[in-house]
């Protein structure tokens, strides 16, 4: 089973074009929706989760057809919404219990079956008759995750799940979520690099609507190894540093700045080889959207991406 994205488009109302020719394909295992705050990431998650219609294009979960036919899809959809509330004063079994009776297990024995065994494997299962609203971040985003598996779906689909929780928090979140992702299809949509970089065995860039990068995170910062660069600087160097070179970021340490350049050649002896990471490709790949000169072609810049086969650039997209 694949989810394959075919030039999805909307323009919201307002003006606003929240898509703009989105392609992609996604295969079974954990997959990365990556872009900054209003980048399109919910609108594309709310489009495959059939809660609204694109204004062009496709989509095709395996064979369904899932802008038309939003039953098959909905059977085998689970959803975590990126403003998922619950209800306060009900327990987590009995919520999980209700939401299953609508999922459509209605023999009890079997709901029963069912909601137990979700419960022990978010580990909520001791903390089940506790209700809802006294549960932590994290707490409440494993019972999304719970809801978001009943009926054993193939699609699952989880938007900015790990924004608000602490790390310890957020690092049992993504445990979780990478034991449910080896079988089936998992979007995560987040904002957060390490999201990705930590679960994701693929992903894509979304900036404006655009897809703007795809593939393996692995391949990603491979092709710019032996690019970037770093230095120690003071603050006050900073504005001659971004005249002068493609700076991706700056961090403060000890009260000083520490930068990363990228470069195809070091930029002068100052300068120490950095081990590229994901934040690396991500700032840079933003950056090459904003009309930053264009230095070298691994970042094509409008890339139309397919992650079938981890390569970016292609127009296909099999499914
Ligand atoms: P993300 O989830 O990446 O933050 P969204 O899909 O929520 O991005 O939003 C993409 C863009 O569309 C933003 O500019 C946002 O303000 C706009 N937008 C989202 N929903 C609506 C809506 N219902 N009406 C008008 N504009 C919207
Ligand atoms: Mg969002």
């Amino acid at each position: 089973m694949q989810l394959s994205i075919e030039n999805v488009s909307k323009t919201y109302s307002n003006g606003v074009r929240a898509l703009d020719g989105v392609t992609l394909t996604i295969p079974t295992g954990m997959f990365g929706l990556l872009g900054p705050n209003g980048s399109g990431k919910t609108t594309l998650m709310r489009t495959i989760a059939t809660l609204q219609d694109p204004d062009e294009g496709e989509a095709y979960l395996g064979e369904i057809n899932v802008l038309k036919e939003k039953d098959a899809v909905r059977r085998v959809l689970g959803y975590l919404p990126q403003d998922f509330g619950v209800y306060p004063n009900v327990t987590a079994q009995t919520l999980l219990s209700h939401l299953a009776a609508l999922k459509g297990i209605t023999n009890a024995g079997e709901r029963k079956d069912v909601v137990e065994a979700l419960l022990r494997r978010v580990n909520l299962w001791d903390v089940r008759t506790q209700k809802l609203g006294s549960f932590s971040g994290g707490t409440k985003q494993r019972f999304g995750i719970a809801q978001a598996l009943l009926g054993n779906p193939q699609l699952i689909i989880v938007d900015e799940p790990t924004a608000g929780l602490d790390p310890e928090e957020r690092s049992r979140f993504l445990n979780l979520l990478s034991e449910i992702g080896e079988n089936v299809i998992v979007i995560l949509s987040t904002h957060i690099v390490d999201d990705v970089a930590e679960v994701c065995s693929r992903m894509a860039i979304i900036k404006e609507g655009r897809v703007l990068r795809g593939g393996e995170p692995q391949r990603a910062i491979d092709a710019i190894r032996g690019k970037t660069w770093k230095k120690v600087i003071d603050k006050n160097e900073l504005p001659q540093y971004e005249a002068e070179h493609h700076v991706i970021s700056t961090r403060l340490r000890a009260g000083r700045t520490l930068v990363h350049v990228f470069a195809d050649e070091r930029p002068d002896p100052s300068f120490d080889e950095a081990a590229p990471d994901l934040k690396d490709v991500y700032f840079i790949t933003l950056s090459r959207s904003n009309g930053a000169p264009d230095e070298d072609s691994v970042f094509p810049a409008n890339a139309h991406v397919t992650t079938t086969d981890g390569s970016s650039g292609g127009k296909g997209n099999g499914r």
